[in-house]
């Protein structure tokens, strides 16, 4: 049998419970392992008996509101690969387990106290003066929130001792812990359609959009998105391209879809229909490249480049190689000097 213990670290410390949680598990399981939230790796050397340790981190105490979404979708794809899940009944872990096997069409079975044999467990019951007897029958995993407060039936003490000081193997899920500390604000971090760190179309300082012309959305990555981490800035998008499928629906700026409010705006491609106008009028300096003087994006934009998009974002790209942008304006009077 396998089993998977979730467990919280306080202080980067695991407490006697946690332990004896392992030690409950390593009645009935050849193999332990452990996803514990908030603890380093070197903490975990202080765990026995466990094989494996997925760690997530969190940075401070779970909060059932915060991370049970997170978290429990973690849990629920893991937990398949095991027999037996078991938290402490006692800790905010027993809410995360029920959200996660609601995934699964599981429930929990809570005040489990002791095991008798691999599926038959003891509950105590009318306040600890009456033992229940547990057998499970549904497929496995078996969903159980352990309450270890009151002294084992079983002195297993023997029987864990030559599992002692074994070393556990350690495998780290590396969460952005920036996700964890944006939730505290209830504002996940969210990666956008090209599961990049770049800021949201609508909080950016700067954004640089592209139009149909790009043509294929591989053409539209190609050349924005180097672009976009060099400036750290949010790409948008034209009806336009989205319809020729350049770019996804969630980057269209436009009456339609977003507006936004950058300090700068670069328009690549874009013919600036009223449409489009609509979503940027709030952007403080625009710049537009068009290869067409015409283009009615000349009549908004602040800077006009009638030049070949292309040539221009590669221009860009040399120069911001050797260059750190310490603002947009700084930005603004190197692009202009660069690109003329
Ligand atoms: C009801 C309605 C609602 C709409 N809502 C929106 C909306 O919310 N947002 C929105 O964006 N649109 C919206 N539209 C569509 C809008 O009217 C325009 O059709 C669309 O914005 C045009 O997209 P575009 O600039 O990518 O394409 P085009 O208008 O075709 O412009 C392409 C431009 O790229 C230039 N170009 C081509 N090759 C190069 C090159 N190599 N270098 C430089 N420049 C080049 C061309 O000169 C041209 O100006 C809406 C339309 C309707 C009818």
């Amino acid at each position: 049998m396998k089993a998977l213990i979730i467990l919280e670290a306080i202080n980067n410390r695991f407490s006697l419970t946690d332990q004896r949680l392992i030690d409950f598990a390593a009645v009935i399981c050849s193999s332990i392992d452990v996803l514990a939230v908030n603890c380093n790796a070197n903490r975990i050397m202080s765990l026995k008996l466990v094989d494996r340790v997925f760690i997530f981190a969190c940075k401070r105490p779970i909060n059932v509101l915060m991370d049970n979404q997170r978290l429990s979708h973690i849990v629920s794809r893991l937990m398949l690969k095991y027999d037996i899940v078991l938290v402490d009944n006692n800790s905010n872990l027993h809410h995360i387990l029920c959200h996660a096997g609601a995934t699964i069409n599981r429930c929990v079975v809570s005040g489990i106290h002791d095991v008798i044999d691999y599926n038959m467990y003891i509950m105590l019951i009318h306040g600890g003066k009456t033992l229940k007897y547990i057998r499970f029958k549904h497929p496995k995993p078996w969903l159980m929130s352990v309450r270890l407060i009151y002294p084992l039936f079983f002195d297993n003490t023997n029987e864990t001792e030559r599992w002692l000081r074994v070393v556990p193997k350690i495998q780290i899920i590396d969460f952005n812990t920036d996700h964890c500390i944006k939730l505290l604000t209830y504002s996940r971090k969210d990666l956008g359609p090209y599961g990049l760190d770049l800021p949201k179309l609508t909080e950016a300082d700067i954004v640089i959009a592209g139009g149909k012309s790009f043509g294929t959305s591989e053409n539209f990555k190609r050349w924005l998105i180097p672009l976009a981490l060099k400036l750290g800035a949010a790409i948008g998008a034209t009806r336009g391209a989205v319809e020729s499928r350049c770019a996804p629906p969630e980057l269209q700026i436009g009456c339609n879809s977003q507006i936004i409010s950058p300090k700068l705006y670069i328009a690549f491609g874009i013919s600036g229909s009223d449409h489009h106008l609509v979503g940027i009028r709030y952007a403080k300096t625009i710049i537009a490249v068009n290869t067409d003087k015409d283009a009615q994006i000349f009549d908004t934009a602040n800077y006009a480049i009638t030049s070949d998009m292309y040539k221009v974002i590669t221009s860009m790209m040399g120069w911001l190689r050797n260059n750190t942008i310490r603002n947009t304006n700084f930005l603004v009077s190197k692009f202009k000097k660069n690109t003329a």
